[in-house]
């Protein structure tokens, strides 16, 4: 098994668990972006968000929610980044499905965003249309 998270899973490598499920585990990440930044995961491995399983999918946004109040709540947080990264290209660089929880406090600096681009709306009019018409193929 060469999947760093699936091996956290097995117990095969040490983690600090904040919560554990019947399908997700969550674990704060080792290079933190703020403290309390935690990583939660499906038990099942999967790559990323486009090879998942919907259930899967579910199960991980459900760990989430619990993660995130806790670390609202607990850590007195005043706003929650979801962070999800698929592919290399989008800064994904483990390739175990897995949700960024990064408590924010007003005024930090903990992660950048991007950069907003220009409106247009005739352009975003054309583009939404050929996307829906991509659905299924
Ligand atoms: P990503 O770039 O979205 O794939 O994020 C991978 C994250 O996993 C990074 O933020 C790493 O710091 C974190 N990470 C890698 N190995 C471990 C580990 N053994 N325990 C906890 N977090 C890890
Ligand atoms: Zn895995």
């Amino acid at each position: 098994m060469d999947c760093i998270f699936c091996r956290i899973v097995a117990g095969e490598i040490p983690s600090h668990k904040v919560y554990e499920d019947d399908m997700t585990l969550a674990f704060l990440d080792i290079h933190p972006a703020a403290r309390g930044h935690t990583l939660v995961i499906p038990k099942q491995h999967v790559a990323d968000l486009l090879s998942a399983d919907p259930l899967d999918l579910e199960a991980t946004v459900r760990g989430s929610q619990v993660v995130a109040r806790i670390l609202h709540k607990h850590l007195q947080a005043d706003g929650i980044n979801v962070v999800q990264n698929n592919g290399t290209a989008a800064g994904q660089d483990v390739f175990h499905y897995h949700v960024h929880l990064i408590p924010r406090w007003t005024g930090d600096q903990a992660i950048r965003s991007w950069r907003p681009g220009e409106t247009d709306h005739a352009a975003l009019g054309s583009l939404a249309a050929e996307l829906r018409a991509a659905e299924g193929t």
